[in-house]
């Protein structure tokens, strides 16, 4: 079992595929096209199963396939496949924008998925096109979501950063769209990870505000209890029976750091041990000189024990990390 200097045990991983994404939105990709990583940096699929196996041999249970879009990179069902089937995670989930989640649903439930997480910042067309900076993607979206619960999927959760200014206005609507399709919503704050800078205090919406926002949509909630130590969302469900599920995540207002189990694992062979680390511990380097697994097993033990406390956003002297979002693999 894996554990930080903290005491805190690491169980969860999230590995980026790739830091390609059909969408461009505004909280995470810079408007102008940005430099990817060079093709011969990201790691082949032979790479990333290896470093996989050997991060769920050291204890790691849950794995999140992310990017990036996942689903924009040739073989992705191939690869949660050959996750699925190392039997080493008991949980196997993909995060996606959903655009060609309805193509690929059945197949990735085939491979072995458990659950997919779709990313949906409005329900309303234009401001959608807006926010992605894309042209009439709602409705692929939305299909890939009623794919997912017709493949088994399940439960979808549905994945809406609030940024004030933008879909702040759209929490209640939300609200009522996981009621009506009895889906798992998240309301997710901003965080300063997005490539245009424009985050600052004044554009988060706070999870105490998007309670009150959920509060004033007149729905019967009841907070309902954490499922286990690392859970980061507080959930809701509707008191009255309906189906679905809300939940609120607040990694600006109330910091969950003291209990997070997370590394992540970027598409060009970097563990980062927070989202807001400053630096990237490389291990392309060691699988590319075909190092052996002990010795690999030992640099991922020697990266987790420098796991930082906490991301620090709140602190005076905060500055945002060099990566954003979709190269960190969020
Ligand atoms: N492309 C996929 C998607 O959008 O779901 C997966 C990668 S995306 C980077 C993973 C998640 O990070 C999405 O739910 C997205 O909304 C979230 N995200 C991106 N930038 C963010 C930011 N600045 N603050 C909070 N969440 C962010
Ligand atoms: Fe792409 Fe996801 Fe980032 Fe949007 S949040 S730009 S879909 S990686």
């Amino acid at each position: 079992m894996l554990k930080d200097s903290y005491g805190r045990r690491i169980t969860d991983l999230r590995v980026g595929v790739t830091d390609r994404c059909n969408f461009r939105c505004i909280y995470c990709r810079a408007a102008e096209p940005e430099n990817y990583e060079p093709p011969e940096h990201l790691l082949t699929w032979p790479e990333l199963l290896r470093l996989c196996t050997i991060l769920g041999r050291l204890g790691l249970r849950k794995i999140r396939v992310t990017g990036g879009e996942p689903l924009v990179r040739a073989g992705v069902e191939e690869f949660v496949a050959r996750l699925s089937a190392l039997g080493l995670y008991e949980d196997v989930a993909v995060t996606t924008n959903g655009y060609t989640l309805a193509e690929k649903a059945a197949t990735l439930k085939a491979a072995g998925l458990n659950r997919v997480n779709v990313s949906l910042d409005s329900l309303r067309a234009e401001r959608f096109d807006a926010i992605t900076r894309t042209r009439g993607a709602l409705q692929r979206v939305l299909a890939g979501i009623d794919a997912a619960r017709a493949a088994g999927l399940a439960p979808v959760k549905v994945n809406a950063v609030i940024v004030r200014g933008f879909n702040d206005d759209e929490i209640a609507d939300f609200a009522r769209f996981a009621r009506d399709r009895g889906l798992v919503m998240r309301f997710i704050e901003f965080m300063p990870l997005d490539a245009d800078h424009i985050w600052d205090r004044t554009r988060v919406v706070t999870a105490r505000e998007m309670r009150r926002a959920l509060e004033s949509a007149g729905l019967p909630l009841e907070e309902l209890p954490r499922q286990y130590d690392s859970e980061t969302a507080l959930r809701y469900r509707f008191a009255d029976g309906a189906p679905g599920e809300l939940g609120l995540v607040a990694p600006v207002s109330e910091p969950f750091c003291g209990k997070c189990s997370r590394i992540r694992l970027t598409a060009d062979g970097k563990i980062r041990t927070c989202l807001f680390s400053r630096v990237d511990h490389d291990l392309r380097g060691l699988v590319r000189a075909g190092a052996p697994e002990r010795e690999i097993a030992g640099e991922v033990e020697r990266i987790v024990a420098m796991k930082e406390d906490g991301h620090h956003i709140n602190d005076s002297d905060f500055a945002p990390p060099s990566r954003t979002m979709v190269f960190i693999g969020g």
